[in-house]
Order: C-alpha cells, then sequence, then structure tokens
C-alpha cells in the first residue's frame, strides 16, 4: 500500500542549489515511488557548528510502497551518491535527507524515529512543510501550524522559483 512521506532536504557544500535539485530527481527515480509535490527553497543559517556555510532547505512529498527503513536505506545512498562525507556532528554536508513523517506512523528505532525529532524546532523545516501542506496534523494530534507559530522565525530568508535556477553560489 502507498504511503505519504514528507523528506526534509539541506545541503550547505558544492552548489547546495545544485545538490538539492539532484536530489529531487534521485527521490523520483526511487523504485515504487513519486514525488507528489516539492515546497519552495530557504536559505538558512546553520544550525550547530557555526563557521560553515549557509544552507539550502526545502522538503518534498512523496508517495512510495517502500518501507521505513527502506526508504530510510534508499534515503542514505542518495546521501552517498552525492558525495555526503560524515564528519563532525551538524558539520557542513553536500547533502542531508531526513525522513519527517511517513503517513500517520510513530516510529521509535534506534535508526529511524518519525516523526523526525527535531522537525518542532526547526523554522527551516516547518515552513517548506507548511508551504506544501499547510493543514497537517503530527501523529500525537497536534497541528503544523501550532508548531511553526510557536517556532523561532528568524535566520531563514524563502528564496525565488529565478534564486534558486539561476544561480550557483
Ligand atoms: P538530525 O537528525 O538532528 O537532523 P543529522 O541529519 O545531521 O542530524 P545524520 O548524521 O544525517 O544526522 O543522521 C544520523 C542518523 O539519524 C542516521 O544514521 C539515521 O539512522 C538516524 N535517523 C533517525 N531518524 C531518522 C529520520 N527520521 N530520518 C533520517 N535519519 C534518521
Ligand atoms: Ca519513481
Ligand atoms: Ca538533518
Ligand atoms: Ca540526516
Amino acid at each position: 500500500m502507498n504511503e505519504t512521506a514528507y523528506i526534509a532536504l539541506g545541503s550547505n557544500l558544492d552548489n547546495p542549489q545544485q545538490q538539492v535539485l539532484s536530489a529531487i530527481t534521485a527521490l523520483g527515480a526511487l523504485p515504487e515511488t513519486a514525488i507528489i509535490a516539492v515546497s519552495p527553497w530557504y536559505r538558512s543559517t546553520p544550525m550547530g557548528p557555526s563557521d560553515q556555510p549557509d544552507y539550502i532547505n526545502g522538503v518534498a512529498k512523496l508517495t512510495t510502497a517502500l518501507s521505513p527503513h527502506t526508504l530510510l536505506k534508499a534515503l542514505q545512498q542518495i546521501e552517498l551518491s552525492h558525495h555526503r562525507v560524515r564528519k563532525e556532528h551538524w558539520g557542513p554536508r553536500t547533502l542531508d535527507l531526513d525522513i519527517l513523517l511517513y503517513g500517520n506512523l510513530t516510529i521509535e528505532h534506534p535508526d529511524l524515529q518519525v516523526p523526525h525529532p527535531g522537525m518542532a524546532e526547526r523554522n527551516f523545516v516547518l515552513r517548506p512543510l507548511a508551504d506544501i501542506a499547510p493543514q497537517l496534523v503530527l501523529p500525537n494530534g497536534i497541528q503544523l501550524a501550532e508548531l511553526l507559530e510557536i517556532c523561532p522565525s528568524e535566520g531563514i530568508v524563502r528564496l525565488s522559483s529565478g534564486d534558486i535556477r539561476g544561480t550557483t553560489g
């Protein structure tokens, strides 16, 4: 059976705009998976170590027949194919793909927690998610709009579609 999944994309190395657009293509190419929507892109100041470039962030809505763990493994493969290197925690990376939500499931596994545990505090996740799913309600019954209202709004700028296609930043 197909489920709806929301994936957070982030990049701050090696032409981030190109990285996230290429990741969208790779997500669409996954088996038993199709892209339903892609959010506008945002530029955000980094979380964690501040001596790194700004991020490009966005969210994709998928429909997929892949299980949550199979989807996670597929996302990790896409990260690797984008030359993701694991160094310091929250350090700079070419591509980060996180499963925000998978259907209405709550998953508490050592390798996979859904909803993504950090999402409620991250405006660079909540904002693009709300752009494509304004009415969304989390598995715990909390509305996305409520989370967005209490989340600090500084540090992110929405890019116009011209910015994302036209620059090489
Ligand atoms: P954060 O998870 O706080 O955004 P991060 O994305 O930098 O930090 P990573 O180093 O990319 O963290 O991932 C660490 C581990 O998180 C992965 O190996 C994966 O098993 C685990 N993980 C747990 N839940 C999820 C999820 N919902 N989506 C993606 N990875 C997850
Ligand atoms: Ca596909
Ligand atoms: Ca992340
Ligand atoms: Ca991650």
